[in-house]
Parts: structure tokens; sequence; C-alpha cells
């Protein structure tokens, strides 16, 4: 019982100062005035002894207190050198400019985790521009000891955000995952710059991408001899894209407002993976073809297509499969997958370049680590800088999932207390 009730009052954990007063406000804010325990003993620069000079007060920001907002009043002095003249302030470890220490920890660590500035900003009471100054301080630290590793199989994708497209280098692997770098454009040159600068780059075994031609340009020109593949997930999204263009098609005929709205709404039973629908929603989909029959053979080609991904053992049964496919479109007479296919043959090579590997199992991989970085800074970074973006991009940390307060820790740690009892 002690130890819990050192912790209450007079004493503030901040081990370079005493606490000589404590007030609450009628509001029940919180004000300490604290002293410095020891003066320097002499002058950083030359070692000579110091004289007091002044008094100096520092107002300083805490955590909250079973609630209530803390401020701190430090009555410090400023010295003058005897020998060589000099001011010197005191630095205090526990304090971080107008705040203290472990305050500035809470919110860099929280500037890392999902949520705006602004956010965390309330949460502490501080100002937005202070938890943006301490997120880029922590930031600057990361960079500092950060090395761009090259992964075994890298991922380059691209994300929209704030109206700019930026690169995202992916390192794509099931357990570690994650954004390695960003670039502020997704041109040639800017790819090569960021392939350049990676360590290590024997380690590379190939690149996925989506089919954007600067990225196949820029591989190329760095690693010849690293095969480029268009992953799996890239091409059905476009498959996927050119289905829903009949779907929008048949809306834009539709007069009546309920009827256009219900078939965008239940556009996903046509465009999501057959195999991922529940029963319910085959049964939709049932409907929907007895309602618009020109979406069945469309719908069965796309699926018949997604096929290719699960039956070819090889890069010449996939070819096979896929021009096969083209003449059953032609057969039924389907225009709506010209453009698609025109891409497909386009980016033959790498598309079907996934099959050489078919032991890899990498695509959810990185479209998981994708997202999973993604995600929460897409929705939290709007009017971020690029560099803050990127930062928070690469060294964005893991909100815990639960904040449920586990009691069962503490039984287990205090099991040897149990014999007082
Ligand atoms: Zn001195």
């Amino acid at each position: 019982m002690a130890k819990v009730e050192a912790s209450i009052g007079n004493h503030l954990d901040l081990p370079e100062f005493n606490v000589i007063n404590r007030q609450e406000s009628p509001s029940g804010d919180i004000l300490y005035t604290v002293e410095p325990k020891e003066a320097p003993a002499k002058c950083p620069s030359c070692g000579g002894k110091l004289n007091i000079h002044k008094k100096v007060e520092r107002k300083v920001k805490d955590l909250d207190e079973f609630g209530k907002q803390v401020g701190i009043l430090v009555k410090g002095r400023s010295y003058i050198c005897k020998a060589c003249g000099e001011t010197v302030r005191v630095d205090y470890p526990s304090l971080h400019k107008q705040m203290t220490q472990r305050l500035a920890e809470h919110i860099m660590r929280d500037t890392f985790r999902e949520g705006t500035f602004t956010e965390v900003a309330k949460k502490y009471h501080v100002s937005t521009s202070t938890a943006k100054e301490l997120f880029e301080e922590r930031g600057r630290e990361r960079w500092a000891e950060y090395r761009l590793i090259t992964p075994t199989v890298l991922g380059i994708d691209e994300v929209h955000l704030n109206n700019a497209y930026y690169g995202v280098f992916v390192r794509v692997d099931k357990q570690n995952g994650g954004i390695i770098e960003l670039s502020e454009k997704r041109t040639k040159q800017a790819i090569i710059e960021v392939l350049e600068r990676m360590d290590q780059p024997e380690n590379l075994k190939f690149v996925t991408i989506d089919m954007w031609r600067p990225y196949a340009d820029a591989v190329h020109s760095v690693f010849p001899e690293v095969p480029v593949v268009v992953d799996h997930f890239h091409v059905i999204k476009e498959l996927t894209r050119s289905l829903d263009s009949v779907r929008s098609e048949t809306c834009k005929r539709i007069s009546n407002v309920r009827e256009r709205k219900s078939l965008k709404r239940n556009r996903f039973l046509l465009l999501s993976n057959h195999d991922s629908l529940s029963p319910k929603d085959i049964k939709f989909l049932q409907e929907l073809f007895d309602n618009y029959p020109q979406f069945k053979i469309p719908y069965d080609l796309k699926e018949s297509f997604r096929n290719i991904y699960s039956l070819a053992k090889s890069r010449e049964e996939a070819m096979q499969f896929f021009h096969e496919w083209c003449d059953e479109c032609k057969r039924l007479k389907v225009t709506a997958f010209d453009k698609f296919i025109g891409m497909v043959y386009n980016w033959q090579q790498e598309i079907f370049a996934y099959f050489d590997y078919p032991d890899l199992d990498r695509t959810n991989a990185q479209t998981e680590s994708f997202n999973r970085s993604i995600r929460n800074v897409a929705r939290d970074g709007r009017g971020y800088s690029f560099e803050n973006l990127r930062t928070k991009m690469i060294f964005q940390e893991k909100t815990p999932d639960s904040t449920r307060f586990d009691f069962d820790a503490f039984l287990l740690i205090n099991d040897d207390d149990t014999d007082d009892e």
C-alpha cells in the first residue's frame, strides 16, 4: 500500500525537482510549483565556477492527473560563469521545451498512431502545431536511424491522396510486409531515384507492379536482370472495372431513380468474386440476372477469366486459356472487355510472368500490407505535407486493438505479495 500512496499528493515523479506547492483552481486544474534539487556544479563550457545570475520561471504542461489538467511552475535559476562569463541555463532531462518529457513522449507516440494531429492535440490539451512539431521531431529521429533495405520481393504501387499520386514501395512479405518508401511522384525518374538508393540490392528476386509503364521502365533500367510481374489482383481489378462499365451503361438507360440506385447499390453482387458471396447474395445475384439478363454473359466471362489464375499451371497454359477466353468473348459478341483485352496484350510479358512463380503466395501479402499501412494514413493525412505523409506512412505504429484495462496482468505480477494476507 505504501507505494501507491507515495504517488498521490506532493510527488510528481520528476527526479530533478522537489514539489514545494500544489494548488487547485476552481475549475479543477492543478498547478505544481517545483524547485530544482541541485544547482549545476560547474560551467558546461569551461568548467569554471558559477554564480547565480537571476531567478527563472518556466511554465510547463504535464499529463493529466485523475482527469485534471496539470501545469508545473518551475522556479529555477540561471547562472553566470565566473571564468568565461557565459550565462548558463540548466537543461532538465525530464522537461521538453514547454512540457514534461513524458507528455512529449505520449504526444509523439500518438501522432504515429491512428488519428489526426488535431485529435492528438485535443487529447493532451496542446495546439495542433505543437502536436505536429513533436511528430516532426520524432520523425527526424526515425529517419536518422532508418535504412532502406531491398526486400526479396518489392511491390510498387501508388496512392492517390491530397489530389496527388505518390509512388509507394512495399516490402511484400506475409510477416513483415509494409511500406518502405514513398516517392513524391510516380514518374520513371522518381522511381529510379528510389531504386538506386536501396541498400543490399542483391536481395531482390522480383518486382510486382500494377499496369503503370513507368514502373516497369524504371525497374528495367536499374535492375535489368530482375523480372517484373503484374500481380493478379491488379489484373482482376481492371477486369472488374470493365464489367462495371456494363452495369453503368445499363444504369444510364434506366429512368426510374429508385431502380437505378438499387442497381448501383447492388453492383457488388456482380463485381465480387463469386466464391466470396454468401448463399443469400447468390440468390440476389440470380434475381439480378432475371431482371437484367444482359449481365449474365459478361458476368460469366469475368468469372471464367478469374479461373485462369486458379487453373493454369504454367505461363504457356495461362496464355492458352487467355486466347480461348478471348475467342469466347468474340463468339458471344461481348465487346465490354475489348479494352481490357488490349491491356492484357500490352502487358502480356509481365502479366503471364506471374505463372512462372507458382509457389510464391505473395499476392495477398502485398495487398494486405499495402492496405493495412495506407488505410489510416489516407484518412488522417489530409493536408499533410509530402514529408509528413511519407514519415507517417513508413513509421506509423499500430494502435492497440483494445484499451480495456487488463486486471489479469496485475494479479499475475502480485503473486508474491499474497503471503502477507
Ligand atoms: Zn565558463
